[in-house]
């Protein structure tokens, strides 16, 4: 699962859909239900082998399914990272928690963005990345990704908040939203929980985009 998640700034870097880039809104959702989709198939598959009784078939379909569940959770957090939507909610919350978890591969979570995007909810222009759907003038990637503490947008504190950086924030929801998208698909799929055991490890916003092309360049 952090293999894909990893996969998903290498292999899939110029993809606007894979990170929320580019006011792509519309392929980053159409993209996680696919990848969605292949969770279920995969899921659908370990059933089908262990009615079977042949579990290195279960092992490849729980493989597949979490590496699907890796690269959905990349897109999931990356909402948080590359959008404004912290800047949106961040600085009118009393507190952390109160703050609303947006699931991009729900409909509601496909709703809400919807509706936030009627209020003024955008992404960062990347230049590297296509298709480009931001209005021209708009605000560049590197002014609002949230994948550092250290950029421009990522080291805004908030007074409001016990002055958090939005950074923090951006991590936080992207935790917290990653938990729910995990405990959806168990819930789902018992399957994925039966064979990956109690725990899984994810890893929170990682862009390593600009490390990979600029060692490249
Ligand atoms: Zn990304």
């Amino acid at each position: 699962m952090r293999r894909a998640q990893y996969f998903q700034d290498t292999f899939h870097q110029f993809e606007s859909k894979a990170h929320f880039d580019n006011c792509d809104f519309d392929d980053a959702e159409s993209y996680l239900t696919e990848l969605m989709d292949g969770v279920r198939l995969h899921a659908e598959e370990a059933l089908a082998a262990k009615a079977k009784g042949d579990t290195a078939g279960v092992d490849v379909a729980v493989k597949a399914a979490f590496f699907s569940i890796g690269q959905a959770l990349h897109g999931t957090q990356d909402f948080y990272a590359h959008t404004n939507y912290v800047e949106l909610t961040a600085s009118k919350a009393s507190r952390i928690d109160s703050i609303e978890l947006i699931k991009p591969w729900t409909k509601s979570g496909r709703d809400r963005i919807a509706a936030l995007r009627a209020q003024g909810l955008i992404s960062g222009y990347v230049f590297w990345g296509v298709p480009q759907q931001c209005l021209s003038g708009g605000i560049s990637h590197a002014k609002l990704a949230k994948d550092s503490q250290d950029t421009d947008s990522g080291k805004i504190a908030l007074p409001n908040l016990q002055n958090l950086s939005q950074y923090k924030v951006a991590v936080f929801l992207a935790r917290e939203t990653s938990l729910k998208l995990l405990e959806d698909v168990y819930k789902k799929w018992p399957i994925l929980k039966e064979v990956s055991g109690e725990n899984a490890f994810f890893d929170v916003l990682i862009d390593r985009r600009s490390i990979e092309t600029s060692s490249r360049s």
